[in-house]
């Protein structure tokens, strides 16, 4: 499938394929990307597998070399979450460059960093769930987390924006947001138990949970984070929320319905450049 996006530029280096968005590419204090399956010389069994729970730890060690060259990051400045679908929030430094990646991860159960340090460069996983970006445009903080559906109705939206304010006194008026991208509302089949934690949120869930005949329910998780960051304050004009589902996506990306769970991960990255 072609790949068409009004929100995203795919590009290409080195033979390194990776999403960028462009309402975040035009902010000149940060760098941000979306890793695919797209890399030439990957020695991983699913290529571009950016998971040391799933693959040969030199080879993803490799993965992350490759991709960090050609998106445009140092390797060392990397910190990675633990992530385990709980809506823990940590916030980084420098001092934290290496964990998850070249350094054991320290901590267990992180699914949101933040940080104003320059350089430092945040790092979670995917492979349908739903990448939440955050950029401070006042305070020039930053935030990134992975929300499945445990952390979208745990509110991890709400969870790091409350870090930003705490750690940096962030405004929520000030957040650029970016949502996903995930499994989308075409492929996201749940069951009646996952749908009453959506309804339960108290949100406009008829705009996000969608009933069908066989008494399975489709929901929207873009949606539903974006409402969530409404109601935290941030500005619907600074949202922005992804058109490409991973799961129709899946020559492009690592989709775990898609692939009945055989399958590698993606990473998003975002830092706040050094001067
Ligand atoms: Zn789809």
């Amino acid at each position: 499938m072609d790949f068409q996006s009004n929100v995203f530029t795919l590009n290409t280096v080195d033979g390194v394929s990776f999403l960028t968005y462009d309402r975040l590419s035009v902010i000149p204090f940060i760098r941000h990307a979306f890793s695919t399956k797209r890399g030439e010389g990957t020695r991983t069994v699913h290529p571009m597998d950016m998971s040391f729970d799933h693959d040969d730890r030199e080879a993803v060690t490799e993965n992350y070399r490759m991709f960090c060259k050609a998106a445009g990051y140092d390797y060392r400045s990397l910190v990675a979450s633990s992530q385990d679908h709980h809506t823990f929030v940590r916030v980084v430094t420098s001092a934290e460059n290496g964990i998850g990646i070249y350094r054991e991860k320290d901590i267990m159960s992180v699914d949101g960093l933040v940080t104003i340090e320059p350089g430092v460069t945040l790092c979670t996983y995917y492979a349908d769930c739903t990448p939440l970006f955050f950029v401070d445009s006042r305070t020039h903080a930053i935030g990134l987390a992975h929300a499945g559906w445990r952390g979208t109705v745990g509110r991890i939206a709400e969870k790091v924006i409350d870090a930003m304010r705490d750690s940096f006194g962030t405004d929520p008026a000030d957040l650029i947001c970016a949502v996903g991208p995930n499994i989308s509302v075409c492929c996201y089949e749940v069951d009646k138990a996952c749908a009453d934690e959506f309804y339960a949120l108290g949100l406009n869930s008829d705009q996000f949970v969608f009933p069908k005949d066989d008494g399975k329910f489709m929901v929207d998780m873009l949606e539903c984070n974006r409402q969530i960051l409404i109601s935290c304050g941030v500005k619907p004009e600074n949202i922005t929320v992804s058109d490409v589902c991973t799961k129709h996506n899946s020559d492009l990306l690592w989709s775990h319905r898609a692939t009945a769970g055989d399958r590698g991960t993606m990473c998003a990255m975002l830092r706040i450049n050094a001067e």
